[in-house]
Order: C-alpha cells, then structure tokens, then sequence
C-alpha cells in the first residue's frame, strides 16, 4: 500500500542523502538498549533540523523534549566551535542515556542538558537572562506546545526560527472535537502561531519511516 512505498522512498533518500553515521547509529542503538521509545526524529528530518540550523547561521539553539539526543547532536553539528545547544528533558533515565550519548558524540562542549519541568528550566533560562535563541525546536509533551509557544516567543529574536514537532498526528489534528489533549495542544499551538503577528508561519506534512505526521515552522519576524 501507500505506506510501504512511502517508508521505502523514505529509505532510498535517506540512503543517498543521510548516509548511515557511526555515531548516530550508536545513539540509536543505545536508546533502544536503555528501552527508550523510538520517538527520536527520523534521519532525513534531524538532517533537516542540521541544515536549517547552519541556512540560518544559529549559534545558540533551544531545543525542548531532548529524550536520548539524537535530535539534538543533529543540531549541535550544526553550530561552530562555540555554539550552544541547550536542551531540556524531564525524564531522568532519557537525561541519563542522552547524556552518554552527547559524550560519545563529542558535543558535550556544545549541548547543556537541563532536567526538570520544561515550564520550570524555560522560566529558569528567562531568569538567568540566556537567549535570544536563534533556532527552537518544540519537541515535548504537545499538551504544552501553547506554553512552549509562549515562551519561545520570549527566548527569541527578529530572525529567529520556532520549529514544532509532530502537528499533524496521523490526521488527528483535524479533529477539533478530539479527546486527546495531544490532538488539542498541537491545534491550539497552531491557532497561536495563526493568530500572533510577530511571526510568518507554515506547516508540512510528513510520510515515511515514522508515519504520517508533520512539523510547523514559524519566522519571527518583528522586533518585541
Ligand atoms: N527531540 C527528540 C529527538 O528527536 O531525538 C525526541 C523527543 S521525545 C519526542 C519527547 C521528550 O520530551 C521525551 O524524552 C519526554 O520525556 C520529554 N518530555 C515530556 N514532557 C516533558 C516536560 N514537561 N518537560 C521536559 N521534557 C518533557
């Protein structure tokens, strides 16, 4: 059907364009020793993550749900010597196992994992005055993605890229009527990217290894 023969053109460009990378393939391998679910970003999207990072010449990245890291050395291979990704994750076996890998990936310079609450380690980092974050990666519970929309608007800069994850949900996000507080915290994220004027946005579908889902990327385009 459809999904096999998109999963197989996923594999295809993925192998002609992501060739396979030792120290990504031990991330994942690791994850799945360490029992983490298989919710990382798939190859060809962490690539897209990578470049958009370097299109926009990002120093400092925000990424938020950081589980083994994988997303996250994508980005941090993005950014030069003295870049900084900081990452927040609230569960602390993922911390554990993506502290090892963000070792082993030699980017421990680079990435600053935080544990906690993301609402907590987000006020945190407005607290200590870090940012503006030239790039920020939504990836956490979606439930949240109104809050986490709030403040990346607040950690960010004219300029500055706002991606979320996952907005799509297999079509689920069409139901307004939907249970899901996942369903309704993408839809209601979505509306507040619609409905705020400081940002330019668009959303894209995805098929292929990871199902269908998709991802919102939004500009911040005004001075605050
Ligand atoms: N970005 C990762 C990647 O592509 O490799 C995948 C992240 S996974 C989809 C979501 C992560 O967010 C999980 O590890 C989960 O524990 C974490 N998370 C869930 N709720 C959170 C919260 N309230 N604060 C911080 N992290 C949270």
């Amino acid at each position: 059907d459809n999904f096999d023969k998109w999963t197989a053109v996923d594999r295809y460009f993925t192998n002609l364009l992501v060739p396979s990378d030792p120290v990504l393939d031990s991330v994942l391998a690791a994850n799945a020793a360490a029992g983490l679910p298989p919710i990382d970003v798939s190859p060809n999207q962490g690539k897209l993550l990578h470049l958009l990072a370097r299109v926009q010449g990002a120093r400092n990245v925000l990424e938020i749900g950081t589980l083994g890291g994988y997303s996250t050395i994508w980005l941090a291979r993005a950014l030069p010597q003295d870049g900084r990704v900081v990452t927040l994750e609230a569960d602390l076996k993922h911390a554990e196992v993506a502290r090892a890998n963000i070792q082993r990936a030699g980017v421990a310079d680079i990435v600053e994992l935080r544990t906690g609450l993301a609402v907590d380690t987000l006020a945190q980092l407005e607290a200590e005055g870090r940012g503006p974050f030239d790039l920020i990666f939504i990836d956490a519970d979606k439930p949240s993605n109104p809050e986490y929309f709030a403040w990346a608007l607040k950690l960010s800069r004219q300029g500055s890229l706002i991606i979320g994850d996952n907005v799509v949900r297999g079509g689920a996000v069409l139901d307004e009527a939907s249970d899901d507080p996942s369903v309704q915290g993408v839809r209601r994220f979505c509306e507040l990217i619609a409905a705020e004027p400081r940002v330019s946005a668009t959303a894209i579908q995805t098929v292929g290894s990871k199902g269908y889902d998709g991802f919102s990327i939004a500009l911040v385009t005004d001075e605050r």
